[in-house]
């Protein structure tokens, strides 16, 4: 598993005694969206009540903390920095006390006009506490005039990118989709309360049922038990959602288009075993995105799957590595190899992508050395070209290993026997919804973008 930036979970609870311990359980299940910090803001409807700290969720929160997040509402947010550095003061939620009364965000995604937005709010007055985008929206809903619909609607309306929000007042949860969709947003109820989450894994987690998707442009208000929903009415040219979501991010027990996405990377193994057939002995995934791919591919070729890396799970991530090198240590100390799986014969290697090539190139050493007499690899996805502006941490066009070499001379260089990519088509049609970014594969941006 390769670890890419991220920006980041979100949960939301509206009528429970509980929301604060919900939503701790809730970013529990969301870690993988963002391990930098984490943090919980509740409200009893008179105050906010608000928890925040460094690191992943379990070290973040006590007992004690939860205990001193009072009230039925609450907000929690696990964060990845993609604008903005890793430091305290940029965890969020991130909340003001404006003449709306207290108001907090949490934000999943990456605005793309952010320079223009934020010169402009100065020079209107506003002062930032932190360097992330997310702050921008925060001044727009305040300095905005009207209802907060209308100020939700206003700042739709100037920002560009990607944003799935969680917002609080005193006495109301808010989802907000921006219009293009490009990442996950679903609600939930649980005894009576609303649950927000980005992931519907996160419903699992609390004992949550399904409700539907926040849809892509979508305002819905959850007050007193009653949900109203507003649409966000400019005309957009499509629907984008992130295609790397149900490629590596998304938890495999996630739904999305009413599907499982472990289901959907089944179907990226299938569709791989369509267009690339490779003699071969056993199917090895990398874990843990890979594996239900390499499933699908060894189900439909009845080449044997072999579980023959161990991952540690208890390793930091390895691309917060600054330099190259380190990056290749860790990266080796994150995957084991059980020699005698592989010993002798002819491998095939499934991994979810391969961005700058240093870890592809680490684990086939791996799988050479144990003795493969051949070593092919599958991606499920294709080839990645360009950088993500949306909330996803690919390095520069430059860094990305397939902007330099043909796929002949990246399988030489990575010492492979072959190397094969899930095409775009067949991606799209295997994930099933017909409005995917695709952008980081063939340059397409949705949005205009600081180029
Ligand atoms: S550019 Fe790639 S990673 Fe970024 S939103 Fe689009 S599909 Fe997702």
């Amino acid at each position: 598993m390769k670890n890419f930036g991220h920006n980041c979970g979100v949960f939301g609870v509206s009528g429970s005694p509980s929301a604060a311990a919900l939503t701790f359980t809730g970013l529990f299940a969301l870690q993988h969206r963002g391990q930098e910090s984490s943090g919980i803001v509740s409200s009893n409807g008179q105050q906010f009540f608000e928890h925040k700290g460094m690191g992943l969720v379990p070290n973040v929160f006590t007992p004690t903390a939860i205990a001193s997040l009072a009230g039925n509402i609450a907000i929690g947010h696990n964060r990845y920095s993609t604008t903005g550095n890793s430091e305290l003061r940029n965890a969020q939620p991130l909340t003001v006390e404006c003449w709306r009364g207290p108001l907090a965000i949490g934000h999943n995604g990456n605005l793309t006009n952010t320079v223009q937005l934020r010169e402009n709010l100065v020079q209107r007055g506003a002062n930032f506490q932190t360097t992330t985008d997310s702050e921008i929206i925060l001044h727009l809903l305040t300095m905005s005039h009207g209802t907060l619909v209308q100020a939700i609607v206003d700042m739709m309306n100037v920002v560009e990118g990607a944003y799935s929000l969680v917002i609080m007042t005193r006495d109301s949860l808010i989802a907000v989709r921006d219009p293009l969709g490009f990442h996950p947003l679903s609600l939930g109820r649980l005894n009576g309360a609303w649950i927000i989450a980005s992931e519907t894994c996160a419903f699992d987690a609390i004992g949550a049922t399904f409700e539907r998707d926040v849809k892509p442009g979508e305002i819905v208000v959850i007050k007193d038990g009653a949900i109203e929903s507003f649409s966000f009415n400019r005309v957009v040219p499509r629907r984008t959602f992130c295609s790397f979501e149900a490629i590596y991010f998304m938890r495999p027990d996630s739904l999305l288009f009413g599907k499982t996405v472990a289901d959907i990377r089944i179907a990226f193994g299938a569709a791989l075993a369509r267009e690339h057939q490779i003699d071969a002995d056993v199917v090895v995934p990398v874990p843990d995105s890979g594996i239900y791919a390499a499933w699908g591919y060894a189900n439909t070729t009845r080449i044997p799957f072999v579980l023959a890396y161990v991952r540690n799970h208890y390793l930091g991530r390895s691309f917060l590595q600054p330099v190259s090198e380190s990056r290749v240590v860790a990266v080796d100390m994150k995957l084991n190899l059980i020699r005698s799986f592989v010993e002798g014969k002819r491998v095939i290697v499934l991994d979810d992508s391969i961005v700058r090539g240093n870890t592809a190139k680490s684990r086939c050493r791996l799988i050479k050395e144990a003795g493969a007499t051949e070593v092919h690899m599958l991606v499920s996805c294709p080839p990645h070209r360009h950088p993500c502006f949306y909330g996803i941490d690919f390095p520069s066009a430059d860094d990305l290993i397939a902007n330099h070499h043909s796929n002949g001379e990246l399988a030489r260089l990575l010492g492979l026997d072959s190397l094969g990519y899930l095409s775009e088509d067949s991606m799209a049609r295997a994930i099933g919804d017909c409005s995917l970014c695709l952008a980081c594969f063939n340059g397409k941006y949705p949005t205009p973008v600081p180029l």
